[in-house]
């Protein structure tokens, strides 16, 4: 069966993407990925986004309001439903991910940073920041460990989470050349990546949380700026559909997710997935 990362590149807008991301557009104008625009959910804040892009529901649903909002996941999510199939998992991602799918609230990063434990959600973890400091780990390091992960265990489902763009729009904004600057290297980074994991079997899906305004610490509601972001969906086989125009709806990553990995939809998820 096949392997699945996910790769949610924090604060990565649509435009951006579009703009910047000269490999990752490389293989939509080859027909080699899919490329859509997602309507990110309200509000356009990461802890509540992360939630709706593992359970399939809004914020009002899984009732992750906001990013203080600090305790695990109640709703079926990827994680879980992934390990009621006994499928493997791991991540290397920000410690909120810890806290929302392995339960480690308060999260103590002597115990809980590195983790390999048969019995959680993520079951081979890699977390950075700590709380208070929200100190962003430098990208290429975020994804190295990710794929130090799928090197050494394997997993079905691994979930890779940089969040340089967000550190960088957060003090410059969204349409500052700094910000820019981050969305081309992390684009080289996964265009390295893509050539480990492909033979490992790895589909790969890239997307965001939200996106980023023009002015520096702007994001939560609803301008285009912080809702589009882009989703890219590489295949092994090569058979993408290019640049397919639609936009679609956060709620259907989970369950397209699922359906990549064989995992039954559950009656939570009530949004289509993406045929692909
Ligand atoms: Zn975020």
């Amino acid at each position: 069966m096949a392997k699945l990362v996910l790769i949610v590149c924090d604060a990565l807008r649509d435009d951006a993407a579009a703009a910047q991301m000269g490999y990752l557009e490389h293989l939509v104008e080859q027909n080699i990925a899919s490329r859509y625009t997602v309507v990110a959910q309200m509000p356009t804040m990461s802890r509540p986004n992360y939630e709706t892009i593992h359970t399939g529901v809004p914020s009002s649903v899984h009732g992750i309001t906001s990013n203080y909002e600090i305790r695990p996941s109640k709703m079926p999510n990827l994680f879980s439903l992934a390990r009621g199939q006994n499928l493997t998992t791991a991540a290397s991602a920000f410690y909120w991910y810890s806290e929302l799918y392995n339960g480690t609230v308060p999260y103590d990063p002597v115990m809980h940073h590195e983790v390999d434990d048969e019995t959680l959600n993520i079951q081979h973890g890699r977390f950075y920041g700590v709380p208070a400091l929200h100190t962003v780990q430098p990208d290429v390091e975020v994804f190295s460990a990710g794929a130090m992960l799928a090197r050494r265990f394997q997993p079905d489902y691994l979930l890779i989470h940089p969040m340089q763009a967000d550190d960088i729009g957060e003090t410059y904004g969204g349409d500052s050349v700094q910000y820019r600057r981050t969305v081309i290297a992390q684009d080289a980074i996964i265009a390295n990546l893509l050539s480990r994991l492909q033979p490992a079997g790895y589909n790969v899906i890239v997307t965001s949380d939200h996106g980023m305004s023009d002015d520096p610490s702007t994001h939560g509601g609803s301008l285009p700026e912080v809702r589009h972001v882009p989703l890219y969906y590489i295949p092994t086989s090569g058979g993408g559909l290019g640049n397919t125009g639609q936009k679609v709806s956060q709620l259907q990553v989970a369950p397209t997710i699922c359906n990549l990995l064989n995992i039954p939809i559950p009656n939570t998820m009530t949004a289509p997935p993406l045929e692909f």
